[in-house]
């Protein structure tokens, strides 16, 4: 009889030749690899579980506080983020084989969930399993982004106004908005720094206050980019941080441009109205009279001179009595019904019953057919 000559170093007895000579797996993690069966198991725990498990939440914004710092993890309840967070902390043997594990929530109170966890796997080519449960403590706290917030922190302002005029509403919403889209893009990338502290509707317009300066700084250029206008960027000296440096407040001051797209103005330079058709760097627009382009010299940008005369929501639909020549067309006076010769501009569908007409205080002006 062949004798192997070991023995476990627990208990004293010789390990049997069918368990040494069994493929080990990844024994030398295991200091307990070197017992025999009986004392193996006797120790042996297939999950390493902790008594109890704190979660901190912020009770604001649901972010969790992991290792140091408040973490978004984008979870729809509580129940999910104790499901994550018992999931990292439980630890299963390095030799297991073949692991199966679920984990069942029970929600004891508000603030309590009690985790139930079971495990199957294989170890010495014997199947175990192991149930765990640990409670997670949910706690409600605010965390450091949130707390800025309510403590009303910036460093920078957005003044959304215009050119001599106040923003129109859709002006200010899609302003607002574009501050939301800029912070939560800057968000999605892990920056907890960018948020918009506080949004105030002055008679001007719109006052926008966010985290930092370099947030300010892109709100400006989208807003400027998508509405027009131009910005300007004014430093105030609010602090020295601990180093010494200086901080700086910045206010960016958004002039939107003094015209609309949609807008019907007279640069008066006797070619007759214009219809805006965009303020994005200099104005261009449509001559009512011919349907030849318009565009304001460079040094006009998108404020050219001018006397507004109403705008595209304000055309009346009106028959198209007669085209007369290259040059004019007959069509019904939307007030009083008489037939008019008004100028043909070349956008003008000689075929259509109705177009659009503007009537304003020069006169009455056939409108591009937008519908
Ligand atoms: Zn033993
Ligand atoms: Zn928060």
């Amino acid at each position: 009889m062949s004798r192997s000559g070991a023995f476990c170093p627990r208990c004293g007895d010789e390990i049997p030749d069918h368990e040494r000579e069994r493929p080990s797996v990844a024994g030398q993690h295991d200091p307990d690899s070197v017992l025999c069966d009986a004392c193996y198991f006797e120790e042996f725990d297939l999950v390493d579980a902790p008594d109890r498990i704190e979660v901190r939440v912020c009770a604001q914004c649901g972010a969790v506080h992991r290792g140091n710092r408040w973490v978004d993890v984008g979870a729809e309840d509580y129940t999910d983020i104790a499901v994550d967070e018992v999931s990292e902390a439980l630890g299963v043997h390095v030799d297991a084989q073949s692991v199966a594990w679920q984990v069942a929530p029970e929600q004891v109170d508000k603030n309590t969930i009690r985790m139930h966890a079971e495990f199957s796997g294989v170890i010495r080519e014997t199947p175990v399993t192991e149930e765990v449960v640990v409670p997670v403590k949910i706690s409600r706290q605010t965390c450091t982004r949130c707390g800025k917030i309510a403590g009303g922190s910036y460093a920078s302002t957005v003044q959304v106004r215009a050119d001599e005029r106040t923003p129109t509403d859709e002006e200010a919403e899609r302003a607002k908005e574009i501050a939301h889209e800029v912070v939560d893009a800057m968000e999605a990338t892990g920056d907890r720094d960018a948020f918009v502290t506080e949004i105030s509707e002055p008679e001007a317009g719109v006052n926008i206050k966010v985290s930092t300066n370099k947030i300010g700084m892109k709100v400006a250029r989208q807003i400027t980019t998508e509405l027009g206008g131009t910005f300007t960027d004014n430093e105030t000296l609010v602090t020295e941080d601990t180093d010494g440096n200086e901080v700086y407040r910045v206010t960016y001051a958004i002039r939107l441009p003094r015209y609309r797209p949609g807008e019907v103005i007279d640069p008066e330079d006797g070619d007759g109205p214009v219809l805006v058709r965009s303020v994005q760097g200099n104005l261009k627009g449509t001559r009512l009279a011919t349907g030849d382009s318009f565009e304001a010299s460079f040094k006009d940008e998108n404020a050219p001179d001018a006397r507004r005369l109403g705008t595209d929501a304000d055309a009346e639909r009106t028959t198209l009595v007669a085209v007369e020549d290259e040059r004019a067309v007959q069509v019904l006076d939307p007030e009083t019904y008489e037939s008019k010769t008004i100028p043909r501009p070349d956008y003008l569908d000689t075929d259509a019953d109705e177009v659009p007409v503007l009537k304003h205080r020069e006169g009455l002006h056939v409108l591009p057919d937008e519908s």
